[in-house]
């Protein structure tokens, strides 16, 4: 446990902008500062920072929160994993094991120690004479030693327990080794047996540098060619990129990414000096990968394979990048079937040469469009141009949507006012249904005056202290009716709160449902109630609201009892109910 105020002083000595821009650009507006929202995928910024409060919020997808929050989020670390992160970097010295207790490690950070072990047997097998066949193949690939150091390569040697032998020698247990996925299960005798056995080694980092899973490449014509760890409570295949590790801040620097596929396809133009590389390691894209690259870069060259399987990779990758705030360019390979061997063969200019001259995704997706149909005919243009109007007709920027049209009518060899008009066509009808669509919305759910009552009651008392004396003198927790108000002003009406200052952030840390933490910081960053000067006007006023909804439910209640009592004939119950009745109205 960290005590409360060294909490208090780290959060007080970290500058929320300042650790935010590691992940997210962001732009001063006002106040606040805006950016892209690195939780979800967005067009136009509505991810706010505040320096004077501290806080963070969403108004996309309603994250929020303050500075241990966002990374809790965002490096998926636990609280104290957070508080300890924010410490180094304010240079707050925490006691000794603070976050890393010896006994009770998180299973997480056991498997984390089992993979760092498993990585340094690897490393060390590869200095041995067994690893020979090993060492010539790295030799012939042209990956010198310090490239294999760098990356942690290694060598899992013949047999079935050496791996399982060197770490229960470390006092791991053998189902810790299975859960990290480094060995397997036997179905009948018990016992395990090692999964990488005689293959080359290659560490697969988190962006931290922390090892999650390895890949495992036949030295001989076994299958499959690449092994890979299995999924488990630290590695899932679809979250992280290769290499990113390494090249984050050559990325960072120059604002691109290279985006590869396979492990070599990143180490060997590594090695050569091209180092703001990532690879996918074959498998599909996902909307993680791309949300971890919007936090290092604005622009991605592609670098797939130049086979049909590598442009199809490569389309389906544009098309799920396209939708994040990514510049995309996707190079055609020449020289070579992959950047690896370009590199090895040519030399990096080569494929330098590539990714200078790779095209504008729109540009590769409509030839690969193209490509599709058989443009001898006239039937097969007539096609091609109705796809690719359906598919610029998807581009926002007009300017962009024009220009292709130009360029496609080029290649079509008609005018581009055909394809323009198409274009117009398809506009004019989905014009015809969002006007449908509009009119049926403006018949909308009127804003509910109580939750209005009750949000503006928690925002006003969490920024003024005689706003939650007089909210604590007159309701309890229990006259909240939305479940997240009434959440808040359980914790923000406990009686021994004295520290204002901090309330904000306490709440935020203390809060246990995410709906609740979401709205508070949303709360905290609406402007329009805590600049307001009217604020004990406003208190009274909902208050009051809040007061007269809790009497009409207690009089729709007493009149319920009275008809039961009246039924049952207790005239002396009645007598007292109406009493209560009475004054309750007046
Ligand atoms: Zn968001």
């Amino acid at each position: 446990m960290i005590p409360k105020e060294k909490i208090a002083e780290i959060r007080s000595q970290a500058d929320i902008v300042k650790i935010v821009s590691e992940y997210v650009q962001l732009k001063q507006r006002g106040k606040n500062y805006l950016g892209h929202c690195p939780f979800h995928s967005e067009k136009d910024p509505s991810f706010t920072v505040s320096p004077e409060k501290q806080i963070f919020h969403c108004f996309g997808c309603n994250e929020g929160g303050n500075v241990f929050s966002f990374l809790m989020k965002i490096e998926n670390l636990s609280f104290i994993e957070a508080v300890a992160e924010v410490a180094s970097k304010v240079g707050i010295a925490l006691p000794a094991m603070v976050g890393r207790p010896g006994q009770n490690k998180g299973e997480k950070d056991q498997l984390f120690q089992i993979m760092q072990l498993a990585k340094q047997f690897f490393e060390q097998a590869l200095a041995d004479k067994a690893a020979q066949a090993t060492q010539e193949y790295l030799e012939q690939r042209g990956l010198a030693r310090p490239t294999q150091a760098m990356f942690g390569l290694g060598f899992a040697p013949a047999g079935w327990d050496n791996l399982l032998k060197f770490l229960i020698a470390r006092g791991v247990a053998p189902e810790n080794i299975a859960k990290a996925g480094l060995a397997i299960a036997r179905d009948q005798q018990g016992g395990y047996y090692d999964r990488f056995r005689n293959r080359l080694i290659i560490p697969i980092c988190d962006q931290r540098g922390r090892v999650l899973a390895f890949g495992g490449r036949a030295l001989t014509n076994e299958e499959p060619k690449y092994l890979n760890s299995p999924d488990s409570l630290i590695y899932h295949k679809g979250e992280i990129l290769f290499g990113l590790n390494l090249a984050k801040e050559s990325i960072k620097k120059s604002r691109i990414a290279i985006m590869v596929e396979g492990y070599f396809d990143l180490l060997t133009p590594f090695q050569a000096g091209l180092t703001n590389l990532v690879a996918t390691l074959g498998t599909a894209l996902t909307t993680n990968q791309c949300k971890l690259l919007t936090r290092y870069c604005d622009n991605v060259i592609v670098a797939f394979d130049s086979d049909t399987a590598g442009s199809l990779a490569a389309e389906r990758s544009v098309e799920l990048m396209r939708t994040f705030e990514l510049k995309i360019k996707v190079a055609i390979l020449t020289g070579g079937k992959d950047p690896d061997e370009i590199v090895h063969q040519h030399g990096v200019a080569s494929l330098k040469k590539c990714l200078d001259t790779a095209l504008p995704f729109l540009e590769f997706k409509l030839k690969r469009i193209m490509a599709r149909f058989n443009l001898s005919e006239i039937e097969g243009r007539a096609e091609a141009l109705q796809t690719i109007a359906k598919y610029l007709n998807q581009e926002k920027d007009v300017f962009i949507q024009q220009e292709y049209a130009k360029l496609v009518a080029d290649w079509l060899k008609i005018k581009p006012e055909l394809l323009q008009a198409a274009i117009a066509k398809l506009q004019s009808y989905a014009g015809q249904r969002q006007g449908k669509r509009q009119a049926r919305q403006t018949v909308a759910r009127p804003q509910s005056k109580i939750v209005e009552a009750e949000k503006n009651l928690i925002a006003l008392a969490v920024f003024d202290p005689d706003s939650r004396t007089r909210l604590a003198g007159s309701l309890s927790a229990d006259d909240f009716s939305l479940p997240e108000t009434k959440e808040i002003a359980c914790l923000l009406l406990a009686k021994d709160l004295t520290d204002q200052a901090g309330l904000a952030h306490f709440l935020l840390e203390n809060l246990k449902s995410e709906p609740a933490k979401q709205l508070l910081s949303r709360l905290l960053l609406s402007e329009h109630l805590s600049d307001l000067a009217a604020k004990a006007l406003i208190t009274e006023d909902c208050i009051k609201t809040l007061l007269q909804q809790k009497s009409s439910h207690k009089i729709t209640d007493l009149k319920q009892e009275i008809m039961a009592a009246e039924q049952n004939g207790q005239a002396e119950k009645v007598a007292e109910l109406l009493n209560q009745l009475k004054s309750e109205i007046s």
